[in-house]
């Protein structure tokens, strides 16, 4: 199979390629015409096998088939600053052929700043639970209202770090019209509790 076959957007295409991406890794394969058709997916993926990819791609396509910009439909959820910072680059390649904005909110970088390029409104917001809801519920600069995406990434190092308080929070105040992706390593319990909570009839691909 190619990216072409699995019904994603040129400029997404493109962006693969001038990547480096040929073809799509086993995962991406059996992900990404889910998340088009609009399922709830459970990834369990290792860090390495390409899943940010197989949440991202699908997601990037679907914002690019609407109308409505300058607003945040995109929410990832990140157990580290790490990890937040290399998905935030990774999805600005794979936007870079589109107008999509892309935003990273973490511990330890200014509220302020961060704030500031909240008001630009970007499509898609990548960050750790505590700083996400500082946003929501401090600066306001974070509006829930339009979120159509909720990946929770590396669900379990999530839960290990303690951030299921925050997690539940920042569902609250999601619309649950909404499109949830799970992304972990393990399949343990909590992470079977957090995705009986956060999706809806969840197609499981992986292990
Ligand atoms: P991830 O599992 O998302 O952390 O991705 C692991 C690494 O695989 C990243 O460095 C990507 O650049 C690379 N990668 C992801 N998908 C592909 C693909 N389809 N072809 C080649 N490399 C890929």
């Amino acid at each position: 199979n190619t990216f072409w076959e699995l019904g994603l957007s040129k400029p997404l295409i493109r962006a693969c390629e001038e990547m480096g991406f040929t073809c799509p890794t086993k995962i991406q394969e059996q992900s990404i015409p889910e998340v088009l058709k609009g399922k709830d997916v459970i990834l369990c993926a290792q860090t390495g096998s390409g899943k940010t990819a197989a949440f991202g791609l699908p997601i990037l396509s679907k914002l690019l088939s609407s109308r409505v910009r300058f607003t945040t439909k995109v929410l990832v959820l990140s157990p580290t600053r790490e990890l937040s910072q290399q998905t935030h680059s990774m999805i600005k390649s794979f936007a870079k052929f589109t107008k999509l904005n892309c935003q990273v909110v973490m511990g330890g970088a200014s509220s302020t700043k961060e704030a500031n390029l909240l008001q630009e409104m970007p499509e898609i917001v990548i960050g750790t639970p505590g700083k996400i809801l500082d946003h929501i519920n401090n600066t306001k600069e974070l509006i829930c209202e339009n979120i159509e995406f909720l990946v929770l990434d590396e669900a379990d190092r999530l839960l290990d770090m303690g951030f299921i308080k925050e997690i539940n929070e920042i569902i609250d105040k999601l619309p649950s019209t909404r499109q949830t992706i799970l992304a972990s390593a393990t399949m343990n319990d909590s992470v079977k509790g957090l995705s009986k909570l956060a999706l809806k009839s969840a197609v499981k691909i992986g292990k």
